[in-house]
């Protein structure tokens, strides 16, 4: 199997873990930055890797229909086509489906969708998900499902979560017959390098980290797709490296029919569990509730992802029952609004007050926002419509959003069993990872 999973530390419900994909090894729990058709919105890839982002989200819904998957297999896959190196997950295209599409018809084969972009006429099935997932070639992918609307009543519920779990049967069945077609290595003069070298593109390995990657031969590492470079023997440490699939829980807000869909995605087999469907309406202590005992059900000794979820404190209260892994478009899409998360709370940069706020953004974040510019100067941006305004928002967002994941991880190493916000957000500084130039 190229995806596992160890887990490093537990403090009561929380763990710290270890998750090799094949581009990464992500320190878990994560948080996944959302970028939808290949970018997350407004910061280029090398921000995102100073920031310590160590897996990034692709819609494939979005890439589907535009630039389309087999463009993006044509260019190596998505790692390559946005030249990141690091890891990534696609959803399935199911929630997009749900909630941007028009006039979509489902049925036992799938669900057929208007275009949110031209109205043209489309049609994804379990094995047109998987087909398109593994054509854009994240290191994690996911089963295809139907995210069940909310309210809904318990038949309309139980049919869909059935549903969901016959369509994740076919989804491993068609991913388990295609996996290899996975694009990684099939561009003419495609190699892998592992990185770490002065440039991903570098048509020469780096010599310098040669020495140390060979003596960690054997060990799962980040590895890189460059052109026409001549793989130096034993570097490619992941040969026959494949994504891996995950399977998601439905069942709405009733809690017996998230244990009985929890149950039987387990008993299909994946090396992941997501939860999906909520954070679609409903109150935030019925999230926590579905979540908590949704996770009853799950294996302790694989990844729990729990979809689409969400604020500050969310992210830190989830990651304390046991979630590893969460995305959400809350710190990207609230920065293009001008609200911005600090450790001293919420901040909307828009009001006058700032005006002539000579101080950081917050005065405890690291981030290259905060070290360079004023209140002041990020609210005249944002009131002048400025692009930068956008860019320097969502740069301070992230970084709050993976700070908070770091000071939480840190917590759990301590043994800090009870991971109260303001000691989380207390913490000193919680050293980020060198990012090498
Ligand atoms: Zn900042």
């Amino acid at each position: 199997m190229s995806t596992t999973f160890q887990i490093t530390d537990v403090a009561a419900q929380a763990r710290t873990g270890r998750l090799v994909t094949p581009h990464a090894e992500i320190e878990t729990p994560v948080f996944m930055p959302v970028g939808t058709v290949g970018s997350v919105k407004g910061v280029p890839q090398d921000i995102l890797e100073e920031l310590g982002a160590q897996i990034i989200l692709g819609n494939t819904y979005h890439l589907y229909l535009r630039p389309g998957v087999e463009t993006v297999r044509q260019m190596g896959g998505l790692h390559r086509f946005m030249s990141w190196d690091r890891a990534i997950l696609t959803d399935s295209g199911g929630f997009q489906v749900f909630s941007l599409s028009e006039l979509r018809k489902l049925n036992e084969d799938g669900v057929t969708f208007r275009s949110h972009l031209d109205g043209s006429s489309h049609f994804f099935s379990p094995e047109s998900a998987m087909e398109a997932q593994i054509s854009l070639g994240a290191d994690i992918i996911m089963a295809f499902d139907e995210c069940t609307e909310y309210p809904a009543d318990l038949a309309r519920v139980r049919t869909s979560m059935e549903m969901t779990a016959r369509w994740a049967a076919r989804s491993k069945k068609y991913f388990e017959a295609h996996k290899s077609e996975v694009p990684w290595g099939e561009v003419s003069g495609f190699e892998f390098q592992v990185s770490g070298g002065p440039s991903t593109r570098s048509s020469t390995p780096d010599t310098r980290n040669l020495a140390a990657e060979l003596r960690s031969a054997g060990q799962p590492r980040a590895a890189v797709p460059t052109k026409g470079a001549q793989r130096p023997k034993g570097l490619l440490l992941r040969e026959h490296a494949t994504q891996a699939l995950f399977g998601i829980v439905q069942g709405g807000m009733d809690r017996e029919l998230r244990r009985e869909s929890a149950e039987r995605t387990v008993e299909i087999g994946f090396p992941g569990y997501a939860i999906g469907g909520l954070s679609v309406g409903e109150p935030r202590a019925l999230t926590r509730e579905i979540v908590e005992s949704t996770l009853e059900y799950l294996p302790k000794d694989k990844p729990r992802y729990l979809m689409g979820i969400g604020n500050p404190e969310e992210i830190v209260e989830y990651s304390g029952l046991g979630v590893d892994m969460m995305d959400c478009v809350q710190p990207t899409r609230a920065a293009r609004h001008g609200l911005l998360f600090t450790s001293e709370g919420k901040i909307s940069i828009k009001q006058a007050r700032y005006a002539q706020d000579p101080e950081p953004l917050d005065p405890n974040c690291g981030c290259r926002v905060c070290q360079r510019y004023s209140r002041g100067y990020l609210r005249h941006l944002f009131a002048s419509n400025e692009i930068l305004a956008q860019v320097l928002n969502t740069i301070h967002n992230l970084s709050f959003y993976l700070d908070t994941m770091r000071r939480v991880r840190h917590s759990i190493l301590l043994g800090e069993e009870s991971r109260s916000l303001s000691g989380i957000w207390s913490q000193p500084n919680v050293r980020r990872p060198r990012i090498q130039a």
